[in-house]
């Protein structure tokens, strides 16, 4: 006896591995920190205290090639991805942003890689062609429709004043700017995507400003004749909103306070109300 049978030998080699699971069957959200730099210093936020904000493999920009090695592996996963090209950094910081923004959406026929992106900015660095680069990705034929569902603008103020004194940085007019920009070449071409949220972080620094951020947002939106919510959790719709956001600092009990009586002077959100609060982005 040699040992050998005669079952035969499975041979794998020149089949495509199976695809790889999460392992939960749950959602999954991939967070690509193309930079961990940002170009202001948000009180709230660690950037304003740590000019490493990771502590590890600080202030940097992330290579084409790591780009473009991570997104083409998202098409081994047969979970559903939701992509996001940042976490504590200012994405659009990146010199590259829009050939990686392009080269996602490039090879995401039929939603392969991915089905969802979404991106969080400060809204200070599009110029009109990165407008025109998010609009041509978000409004693809050939994926669905709402793959680029939303670009979520932390703005937290509506005086340039308040803006700087938050942030640092006398971006605030450019901000306002690039926003209503962006909605307006939305509608000029007749699409729909990505949403639009407009977030303020209510905080001592804004609170005093809250009803002007809504009037002027308001007007924006009524003259665009877009429908929009206001919400003081997550936007759990899909539409363009105002986000009116809890600050969450050491302090929480008083954050929270503040925050409910902005939400009731707006008349979003009685002060005896309980509300309802699922805190959870889509
Ligand atoms: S824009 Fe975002 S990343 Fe930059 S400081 Fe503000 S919160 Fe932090």
């Amino acid at each position: 006896m040699d040992g050998s049978t005669d079952a035969p030998v499975a041979d794998y080699t020149n089949e495509p591995a199976p695809p790889r699971r999460s392992g939960f069957g749950l959602p999954i959200n991939v967070n690509l920190e193309i930079t961990d730099l940002c170009n202001i210093k948000c009180r709230m936020c660690g950037q304003a205290y740590n000019p490493k904000v990771h502590n590890l493999q600080p202030n940097s920009f992330m290579k084409f090639e790591v780009w473009k090695a991570s997104i083409d592996a998202l098409a081994d996963y047969e979970d559903e991805i939701t992509l996001c090209p940042h976490w504590l950094g200012e994405p659009c910081l990146h010199p590259e942003f829009d050939r990686f923004l392009r080269y996602a959406f490039d090879h995401n026929e039929g939603n392969r890689l991915f089905r969802y992106f979404k991106l969080h900015t400060n809204g200070s660095l599009l110029s009109e062609d990165r407008i025109e680069t998010i609009l041509d990705c978000a409004n693809r034929d050939n994926m669905a429709p709402d793959t680029f569902r939303f670009v979520h603008f932390s703005v937290d103020a509506y005086t340039p004043a308040v803006y700087y004194r938050i942030k640092k940085y006398d971006y605030g007019e450019r901000v306002y700017r690039n926003i209503v920009t962006l909605l307006e070449r939305r509608e000029a071409r007749g699409a729909k995507w990505p949403l639009v949220t407009n977030a303020f972080i209510v905080m001592p620094e804004n609170q005093h400003e809250a009803e002007w951020y809504l009037n002027y947002w308001t007007r924006i939106f009524d003259r665009l004749s877009l429908p929009f919510d206001v919400v003081y959790d997550w936007p759990q719709h899909l539409r363009d909103n105002l986000y009116f956001r809890r600050l969450h600092q050491a302090d929480q009990p008083a954050a929270d306070r503040l925050h409910r009586h902005v939400l009731d002077r707006l008349g979003l959100l009685g002060l005896d109300a309980n509300g309802t609060w699922i805190e959870e982005s889509f």
